[in-house]
């Protein structure tokens, strides 16, 4: 059974044995990232996140080479006794989703690059007939397509990502929520004349505003339309450790809290199984968050007060509130982020916990009511922590929330079969060299295929640009092209300090 009756309902579709939607538990995905032309270490990771209690498993698959090695990867996973369904991720190639509806349970496409090669930026204005011819173009490609995987019950998931939509998008809508949600859209609306229903829908950028209100909107848009396709969710590049915990947790549990979402992925830029505990832990407690609130007879899901602002917040408008500013009003921090007519301090108390669990449940909790608008300042009370460590989590939680900034913001993908340099490590290598840039939005991106738009609005991107070589970018601005790799940080920070100079 669905964990609550709150929950929108969609339809239920079938991915292998599994189903998502309909009255199913929320489920849980991960994505490897091995080589899939790996078989051996490729079909360990997918046992691995299985393992781990992962219920669905990607792997890139940007080319039919790599569609083809599906077949023995899943040959692999039956001797290893793994059975979990399996999901191919293709950008920008066809040939490889045709390939990939041979084998896998399930095939991701990006609308933004299915039919359109990749963003040129060369034609930025569409008449309505060449618009029209641009739908129909779509039509030829993608019903194939549609039929391939009905004869072979494979299902799709149609993903878009923030920083990836077509020039025919961009020219009506720019790189916008509504853009994004017009790209999911177009091609549902084919789907739907081809009575093609095995469709789940994912809507992500790093951002979580964006993301958040992204999703509401598609929301808004299948049900006008009459269509009720399951939802998966995700904060893209949402980057490693406590900030990428957070920032998912607060993006993803938000809408969960909504009543949003039929499965998710946690992303990491760490090893794939780490995501699953944390994915688990806010699915459960959203549920528990919803028994609660039946159970006290609330609407809202989530139990907070709503206190007036003590004396030293209020010519800050927005913050954290710390016990000691109160004492020391030198405190608060000016570049405090101004929020109009927000009012009043959202408190929310937790019970004895550890730290990484704290920080799902806050993350969550405040995600749901600071993205509603509700609330000037954030305090978190638990009887586990002092007041510096509950105070660092309520500044991470407005950082996540784009309230209010108080360190380096890091934009790190998960990494894939794509990535081609150890991201993790020099994703540490980068936060030791810039961790005291505060305001900065970093971008570590592995390939150069997806990683400059996906990044979205980082000030500075690393991104892998071939093997033992990277691009440096400020902005969407590529300014250092395929050096290599041991010259990228030193070339990033000379970069950033040459901006820096007055
Ligand atoms: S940006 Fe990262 S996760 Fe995305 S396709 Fe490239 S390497 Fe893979």
């Amino acid at each position: 059974m669905s964990e609550c009756s709150r929950r929108r309902r969609s339809r239920e579709v079938k991915v292998g044995s599994l189903g998502i939607g309909g009255d199913n538990p929320v489920r849980i995905q991960s994505m490897t990232n091995t080589s899939t032309n790996d078989i051996e270490a490729s079909a360990l990771q997918v046992k691995a996140i299985a393992d781990a209690g992962g219920e669905l498993v990607r792997l890139t698959t940007q080319g039919v080479r790599e569609a083809s090695a599906l077949r023995q990867i899943r040959r692999r996973l039956a001797e290893l006794g793994c059975r979990v369904p399996i999901s191919a991720d293709v950008h920008f190639n066809p040939k490889a989703a045709f390939e990939a509806a041979e084998t896998a349970d399930k095939v991701r496409i990006n609308p933004g690059n299915f039919v359109d090669a990749a963003r040129t930026f060369r034609k930025l204005e569409f008449t309505e007939e060449e618009y029209a011819a641009e739908i129909e173009k779509i039509r030829r490609a993608f019903i194939p397509f549609l039929e391939k995987c009905r004869a072979n019950s494979v299902s799709v998931r149609l993903g878009v990502n923030h920083g990836s939509l077509s020039d025919r998008i961009m020219s009506r809508y720019g790189d916008t929520p509504e853009g994004m949600v017009e790209s999911v859209m177009e091609f549902l609306r084919i789907a739907k004349e081809e009575d093609f229903n095995d469709i789940i829908i994912s809507i992500k950028s790093s951002n979580t505003v964006v993301m958040t209100r992204t999703v509401k909107l598609l929301a808004r848009a299948m049900e006008e339309a009459g269509m009720d396709y399951p939802l998966h969710l995700g904060v893209t590049e949402a980057g490693d450790a406590e900030d990428g915990r957070i920032k998912s947790a607060l993006g993803i549990g938000s809408l969960l809290l909504e009543g949003l979402g039929d499965t998710i992925r946690v992303s990491l830029s760490e090893a794939p199984e780490n995501e699953i505990p944390v994915a688990r832990e806010l699915v459960s407690y959203v549920a528990d968050s919803f028994r609660r609130a039946d159970a006290e007879g609330r609407e809202c899901p989530v139990d907070y007060r709503l206190v007036e602002m003590p004396e030293p917040l209020r010519s800050q408008r927005f913050g954290a509130w710390h016990a000691d500013m109160e004492q020391d009003p030198e405190m608060v921090d000016s570049s405090a982020t101004l929020v109009g007519d927000r009012e009043g301090v959202i408190v929310l108390s937790y019970p004895e916990m550890d730290l990484d669990t704290l920080r799902i449940h806050a993350a969550a909790d405040a995600g749901y009511l600071l993205l509603q608008g509700k609330g000037a300042a954030l305090r978190i009370d638990s009887p586990s922590f002092d007041r510096e460590t509950l105070g660092r989590l309520e500044l991470d939680i407005l950082q996540a929330a784009r309230l209010r900034t108080s360190k380096t913001e890091y934009i790190s993908c998960p990494s894939c079969g794509r990535t081609l340099f150890d991201l993790q490590s020099v994703l540490q290598d980068v936060k030791r060299a810039t961790s005291h840039l505060t305001g900065l939005k970093i971008g570590v991106m592995g390939c150069i295929v997806n990683g400059p738009g996906e990044m979205a609005d980082a000030d500075y991107g690393y991104v892998g640009a071939g093997p033992g070589r990277v691009s440096i970018y400020r902005g969407k601005e590529l300014i250092r092209k395929n050096i290599p790799t041991e010259e990228a940080l030193p070339a990033m920070l000379e970069l950033i300090e040459a901006d820096r100079k007055p």
